[in-house]
């Protein structure tokens, strides 16, 4: 956007005030652009600051005061040291003004100006009762002008970059920044009650009072919410509404054979969401549809329900999953139940795509048709894999794709294949919409009858030892075990005193206690190949017990495991523990998840004790976020989509509601498309490549 020569994208070199070095530093933080930069928002205002009358000053503390300027002088104390006197008085007292090394000032002071005047309230050496402020900022007034008494912001800084740069850097920008026009439809900011944008963005920056502040963080929050929510239904759109899908038949012979061969009924929920998917698939417009449900509810079966749909309609299905293991443990489930009537089942993973060979065999089968149903990993994405007719693409998300990438997978077709997104992660409903605006959602709630609940316990740190005597038992039972730790190893956790690293545990336990099971070792930082192999043996069965950080959270399905102990339970979210605590319990066998911990926080006690209670997935993730705040939850669900620099959704759930509503009637309409472009390209400048890059797919 180009407002008369001045460009919202020029690079932050250009500021006045920022040089190499500062615009590194300001890189650091996320800063390239002019935008950028007048979009970091002030995370916090310095307290109020009012004129405090010269005889009211009190001594050692920050003060405003303000008053005419006598008495200037400069004194240069010794070499390098110049020293700027002057008086300010107001209409009962002086006080001595002080500036250090600021001789350039000597031409700009004046006796007879008005200065308003903020600093540190001194003593004065040998001038008796007077006092004197140091002075931080000044600003000299026009007769009769009312001094600003605003609130100062606050930036988000690294180390080098000091409050007052931001301040007057900023001033600087908003100087030089010819008023921006709103970009928001008038009639949406009349509706909406909203600050113009240009007021809004000065006074976020530069507020007089907390009213301004509540008033511009509105209108910036709801304008952020509702370009996300146009960036999204445009995907929506472009993707569902503005392209020919694949109108499937009504299911056949095929379909009610496979019906016929599982092992189980439906539940409810998965009975409902198998019907809204088949209408789905039957209509014209592709299908864009998520399924939201707990870790072992029963998700992978509807997929594969509407993976045979595609398959009985003479297409090929995909089926794409976070990791190789995972894709090799459906890719062993499909083939069990669907090879039997018929249904080729291929794989594409990394390791398949290793050798010549195999790869080519592998894209040749996917090319001709030979495969009906392709499970596989990113290795799916590349563009050399090609396919015949592409029906329906399932994405087992687990927080792991973005948007982007589901939209990669979507181009290998002619005709728009229908989408099924698979979750485990319970967002809340309540915030389904800022993350996944774009599709349908379906929840899978009920659990499949006959299993046990997962027994979870808390324990104290003095109750170790008998808590693994406790998994010796299940081990000898002949069960598996996991435990989980919150680092790698020791050398991070220094910092962190007393927190037991994956390392030093498994040390502590293969050589102890353990010492005749066989013990494994998994961490982050190994290779996907050291990592793999590692699993494929614990399922397998040769190890018995493993010791490992988060990366089992998207782990596989060891139906044989029946404990898992977490250590420091309480540096882990109720999100990431119930993910992981989903690990175990996956047999008929009664399972436990055992938290240690010796926190002492109530907030640590109190999330581990809805462990305890809850097994609800969804319920838990609201409790986190009421416990821990969104910055965090959303810090940790990767959700593939920007992060919000000023709403909140949770503090601003109506507004969300509001944006969404006013997008979707926005979006309504072709003409406010071709009116607005420059909203659109707005999407863009805010937030690059996330939305852009899937609008030109
Ligand atoms: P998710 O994909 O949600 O993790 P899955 O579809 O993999 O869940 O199901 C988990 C386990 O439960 C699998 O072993 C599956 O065979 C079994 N299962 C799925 N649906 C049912 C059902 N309705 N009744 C009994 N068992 C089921
Ligand atoms: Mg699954």
């Amino acid at each position: 956007m180009s407002f008369g020569g001045f460009d919202l994208n020029s690079d932050i070199m250009y500021l006045k005030g920022v040089g190499p070095v500062r615009a590194k530093a300001l890189n650091k933080l996320g800063i390239k652009t002019f935008y950028d930069f007048l979009t970091h928002y002030p995370r916090a205002y310095e307290d109020q600051c009012s004129i405090t009358p010269i005889d009211e000053l009190v001594l050692g503390e920050v003060a405003m005061v303000e008053g005419h300027l006598s008495n200037i002088r400069v004194r240069h104390v010794r070499h390098k040291l110049t020293v700027i006197n002057a008086l300010l008085g107001d209409d009962f007292d002086y006080v001595q003004l002080v500036w250090f090394n600021q001789e350039y000032l000597a031409k700009t002071l004046h006796p007879g100006q008005r200065l308003v005047v903020k600093g540190k309230v001194t003593e004065t050496y040998g001038a008796g009762e007077m006092y004197s402020i140091q002075v931080q900022t000044y600003e000299v007034l026009d007769e009769g002008e009312d001094p600003e008494e605003g609130m100062f912001p606050i930036y988000a800084s690294t180390g080098n970059l000091k409050q007052k740069f931001f301040r007057t850097a900023m001033h600087n920008l908003l100087d030089r920044m010819p008023e921006l026009e709103d970009e928001l439809p008038r009639e949406i900011v009349k509706r909406h009650d909203l600050m113009p944008y240009d007021q809004a963005l000065r006074s976020i920056h530069f507020p007089f009072s907390q009213y301004e502040i509540d008033e511009a963080r509105h209108r910036l929050a709801f304008e952020e919410l509702f370009l996300i929510q146009c960036g999204l239904l445009m995907i929506k759109k472009q993707m569902q509404d503005d392209q020919l899908g694949i109108k499937h038949e009504p299911n056949g012979e095929l379909m009610a054979a496979v019906l016929d061969a599982l092992p189980f009924k439906l539940t409810n929920d998965q009975r409902s969401t198998l019907e809204a998917v088949t209408l789905d698939m039957e209509s014209e417009r592709p299908m864009r549809r998520l399924i939201q449900g707990d870790v072992g509810s029963g998700k992978t079966a509807v997929a594969m329900l509407a993976l045979v749909k595609t398959v009985e309609n003479g297409n090929q299905g995909v089926f794409m999953a976070p990791t190789e293991i995972l894709a090799v443990q459906h890719y062993e489930k499909f083939k069990a139940l669907l090879e039997p009537l018929n249904i080729r089942i291929g794989l594409l993973t990394g390791k398949v795509t290793r050798t010549k060979k195999n790869r080519e065999a592998a894209y040749e089968a996917i090319a001709n048709g030979k495969f009906d149903i392709v499970i596989g990993t990113h290795a799916l994405i590349e563009d050399v894999v090609e396919f015949k007719q592409l029906g329906l693409v399932v994405t087992d998300e687990q927080h792991r794709f973005g948007v982007t990438q589901r939209a990669a997978l979507e181009k290998k077709s002619e005709r728009c294949p229908d989408m099924l997104v698979m979750t485990a992660t319970p967002i809340p409903r309540t915030m389904t919409l800022t993350v996944y605006g774009d599709l349908d959602v379906s929840q899978i709630k009920e659990l499949p009858p006959g299993r046990k609940p997962i027994k979870t316990m808390v324990k104290r740190k003095a109750s170790r030892r008998r808590v693994y005597e406790f998994v010796m038992d299940e081990l000898d039972r002949g069960r598996q075990a996991y435990v989980v730790c919150p680092l790698v190893e020791h050398s991070e956790s220094e910092r962190l005193e007393g927190v037991l690293s994956a390392e030093e545990v498994f040390d502590e336990l293969s050589n102890g206690m353990f010492s005749t099971v066989d013990c494994a070792l998994l961490h982050g930082k190994m290779s996907s190949k050291e990592k793999d192999d590692v699993m494929e043996r614990f399922r397998a069965g040769e190890y018995r017990l493993l010791v490992a950080t988060t990366v089992i959270e998207v782990g596989v399905d060891v139906p044989n495991a029946s404990v898992m102990v977490i250590e420091h339970a309480d540096r882990f979210g109720l999100a990431t523990l119930h993910q992981l605590r989903g690990r175990v319990g996956r047999g008929g066998t009664e399972s436990y998840c055992i938290l240690l911990s010796d926190t002492k926080s109530d907030a640590g006690k109190e999330r581990l004790e809805i462990m305890e209670t809850t097994s609800d997935g969804f319920k838990l993730a609201e409790e986190d976020l009421k416990l821990r705040g969104p910055g965090q939850f959303f810090g940790e669900a990767q959700h593939g989509l920007p992060d919000l620099k000023i709403a909140d959704v949770f503090r601003d759930l109506g507004l969300l509601y509001e944006a969404r509503e006013a997008a979707e009637k926005f979006m309504r309409d072709e003409k406010n498309l071709a009116e607005h472009a420059d909203l659109i390209k707005k999407l863009s400048i805010a937030y690059g490549e996330k939305f852009v890059s899937v609008q030109n797919v």
